[in-house]
């Protein structure tokens, strides 16, 4: 046999798994899962790129960001930031302590809502599809509701009005046309269907707006049809007069229909959202008539819809904040009553990019179109990879780009994260 000139062994052995997964140890990641990145790049003959993988898999994990877009309620950052610690320890969630005796982890908060909105009853669930989901099958299924052709509305993720009437069981009665329903096409729905009519549905258009020749039911105009007027209002403002602020309601939320003002114009449940404008964590709340709520509490969906104790400890301390007016501290409210000029002076002072005047957006499918003045940096070039792919252990900063240019709105970062921000933006490559 000729001799080649190849060396016998050109590739040096692979690393044992054991000893790869070791060497990844500084990512933080718990062994199981070092074990498999180490498993994969050696299968994969690409040892070189361990540590690489193990950061991609770091960077899967659910983990704090900064909020540089503008976008107050930016579904993918979570909607409304809200920070709460709960100790570990038991608490009353269904017990009452006045007896003894067992409770019902709605006697707390939800009793809480009830009186911010002046409703007879409340009740929370996990988010408000969740209680469109359960208002339906408790008081429709089986039986008819009417909403306006043009309120058959989807929501961001798959939220489809119709889909969820199907899937309550009640059945869709379709109203009026896509771009004028008036009272009376109710009233003819009400008289067809006879006692068929569990109820009529007002669902709030959060994210998209019909204009022109338009024409629409507001809910004093659905009282009296002889069926409960249930309200979807989305948003989660409770008080159109917002009394938790310090000055008049911000002129961007003209229009918003808010739940207080909504159960006072007769209608006889509302349903919110926990983080959109209420500025609290993921839940939804159905407030109003106390039979239709106990209704809702009675169905064999409350209990998969209810959330547990840490949703319920953190929305408690949000109600507690409404009811003493200083619901204007929460995370939500201080961002979006900051003033330009505040945020003019940081953007100054970050030391890093050109200050300029931007438009945040309150976002989570809520107030489309609809523009707060803000500010912030403008750096040239597009530094959005740069800024969400930073190094172990510093935040991901999530800006945008327009124009060529990255943007950082600062009306969405915790002035307190301005230093870190400032620093990162000036090792940029220029
Ligand atoms: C956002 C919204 C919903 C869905 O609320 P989630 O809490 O995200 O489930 C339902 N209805 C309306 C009108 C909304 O704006």
């Amino acid at each position: 046999m000729q001799p080649t000139d190849d060396p016998p062994t050109s590739t040096p052995r692979p690393p044992s798994v054991d000893a790869l997964a070791r060497s990844l140890r500084s990512t933080g990641l718990p062994q199981p899962l070092l074990v498999d990145v180490a498993r994969r790049v050696i299968a994969e003959r690409r040892v070189e790129d361990a540590a690489a993988e193990a950061e991609a898999v770091r960077r899967r994990l659910l983990q704090p960001v900064i909020n540089g877009t503008g976008v107050l309620l930016h579904t993918n950052l979570g909607r409304a930031p809200l920070g709460y610690t709960a100790a570990a320890t038991p608490t009353n969630l269904e017990l009452r302590l006045a007896d003894g005796r067992r409770g019902s982890r709605s006697d707390h908060v939800a009793t809480l809502f009830a009186r911010l909105v002046d409703a007879d009853a409340a009740l929370v669930v996990n988010n408000c599809s969740a209680a469109l989901l359960l208002v339906l099958g408790a008081i429709a299924a089986g039986r008819g509701v009417a909403v306006s052709r043009g309120e058959l509305v989807e929501i961001g993720g798959g939220f489809r009005v119709p889909e969820v009437m199907t899937q309550s069981g009640a059945l869709l009665v379709e109203v009026g046309t896509t771009n004028r329903t008036r009272r009376a096409d109710f009233e003819r729905a009400v008289s067809t269907a006879g006692g068929d009519l569990a109820a009529v549905l007002k669902v709030h258009q959060s994210n998209y707006r019909i204009v022109g020749f338009t024409e629409s039911v507001e809910v004093p105009d659905l009282v009296g049809l002889g069926v409960p007027v249930i309200a979807d209002i989305g948003s989660g403002l409770l008080d159109a007069a917002c009394p938790w602020l310090d000055g008049p309601p911000p002129s961007w939320l003209d229009g918003e229909p808010a739940a207080r003002q909504t159960l006072a114009a007769g209608a006889d449940l509302v349903l919110f959202s926990g983080d959109k404008l209420l500025g609290g964590p993921q839940a939804g709340i159905i407030a109003g008539r106390a039979d239709l709520v106990a209704a809702c509490a009675a169905h064999p969906l409350a209990r998969a819809l209810r959330p547990g104790g840490l949703v319920l400890g953190a929305l408690q301390e949000v109600a507690l904040a409404y009811l003493d007016r200083s619901a204007g501290n929460l995370p939500f409210w201080h961002m979006a009553t900051l003033t330009v000029d505040e945020l003019r002076a940081r953007a100054g002072a970050l030391g890093a990019g050109v200050p300029v005047d931007l438009a945040a957006v309150p976002g989570g499918g809520t107030l489309p179109g609809v523009e707060i003045p803000s500010a912030g940096v403008r750096l040239r070039g597009d530094h959005l990879d740069a800024l969400r792919l930073r190094p172990p252990g510093a935040r991901p900063i999530i800006a945008r780009v327009r124009d060529g240019h990255t943007e950082i709105d600062l009306r969405t970062v915790d002035a307190a994260d301005d230093g870190e921000l400032g620093e990162a933006l000036r090792e940029l490559p220029a």
